[in-house]
């Protein structure tokens, strides 16, 4: 694949999305804190908001440490889904990624363990996302607000409480609509 595809282009965002990043948050949080796995997450409130208070910053600190994003699940269905989108779609994966430097490698090692079928010229780690593309699936609107394209916020429950945008729930409803 190159960028003379002629196949539109489709952007996917890794945490949260391609990657169950709260799950991570939370097996770290309980082993370290005794935060129950399953605790209530409130529509349109950040995980962290719903600890005590003195956790508040403990994301952060987790987020930085090398290793954090090696080890995260992927989203059930994520994988057989975008292989299948592959057909359809010239695929990137794009993320925020240079805010946690210790995360690039590992993202990478994670891409490259789960994702094997996207090649290394489809995958952009960047800051703010700008760029040019057909689709993107993110689940933070301040990836989506400025982006011209066809814009699917994929839920979680940070977002939950958000109207304004054509929803995903799950890798199984990005299947329906765009395959
Ligand atoms: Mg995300």
């Amino acid at each position: 694949m190159n960028i003379s595809d002629e196949k539109p282009r489709l952007v996917i965002d890794m945490d949260e999305v391609l990657a169950d990043t709260l799950q991570k948050f939370l097996t770290l949080y309980n082993r370290d804190y005794g935060i129950a796995m399953d605790i209530r997450q409130a529509p349109g409130k950040e995980l962290h908001e719903n600890l005590p208070e003195h956790l508040n910053g403990q994301w952060k600190i987790y987020a930085h440490q090398k290793g954090f994003f090696k080890d995260i699940p992927p989203m059930p269905g994520a994988i057989e889904t975008v292989k299948a989108l592959q057909d359809r779609y010239n695929i990137y994966v794009v993320s925020a990624a240079i805010e946690f430097r210790n995360s690039l490698e590992d993202k990478l090692d994670w891409l490259a363990q789960h994702f094997p079928f996207i090649p290394w010229t489809n995958i952009a780690f960047t800051g703010d996302k700008i760029v040019a593309a057909d689709i993107m699936i993110d689940d933070r609107i301040k990836n989506l607000a400025h982006f011209s394209g066809r814009k699917l916020l994929f839920s979680s429950p940070h977002n939950l409480l958000i109207t304004a945008y054509e929803r995903v729930n799950n890798w199984q409803e990005v299947a329906e609509l765009l395959l």
